[in-house]
């Protein structure tokens, strides 16, 4: 059964043949970076498992081993290749499924490099819209 995702314009779309390997949030300085944002949720499967069927990703070495997609259209990253570290496998950005509830996160990697804040964030807060609407 082929699970569906694609980027925000829906320029690039993918499809999975099975489920991924395992998902992890990801802390690293990189990440932030690539994301703009606090971290990434990461799903790890071998190479095989994922096929772009529509649009061509860009793509940009953010470090020496490490390659990262994107789409050229609306920027959405996608995919992380590191023949270095994990050959034959890639990472998914798991909330560009179609199902961002897919599949689960099992544990967070790289906090060292996160934002200090980032300890406190269970204690934020939390509002379904926005404060006073809700
Ligand atoms: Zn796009
Ligand atoms: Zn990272």
């Amino acid at each position: 059964m082929a699970i569906p995702g694609g980027c925000q314009c829906g320029a690039i779309r993918y499809e999975l043949s099975g489920p991924p390997d395992r998902v992890s949030i990801c802390h690293c300085r990189d990440c932030q970076l690539s994301a703009g944002a606090p971290m990434f949720s990461w799903a790890l499967m071998p190479t095989d498992r994922l096929t772009v069927t529509e649009g061509a990703p860009a793509t940009y070495r953010s470090s020496r081993d490490a390659v990262r997609s994107f789409c050229p259209v609306c920027g959405t990253g996608l995919f992380y290749t590191n023949p270095a570290m994990m050959p034959g496998r890639i990472d998914l950005q798991s909330v560009t499924l179609d199902d961002p509830s897919a599949f689960a996160p099992v544990n967070r990697v790289q906090t060292a490099e996160q934002p200090i804040w980032m300890a406190h964030f269970d204690a934020l807060p939390v509002h379904r819209r926005f404060p006073g609407t809700d």
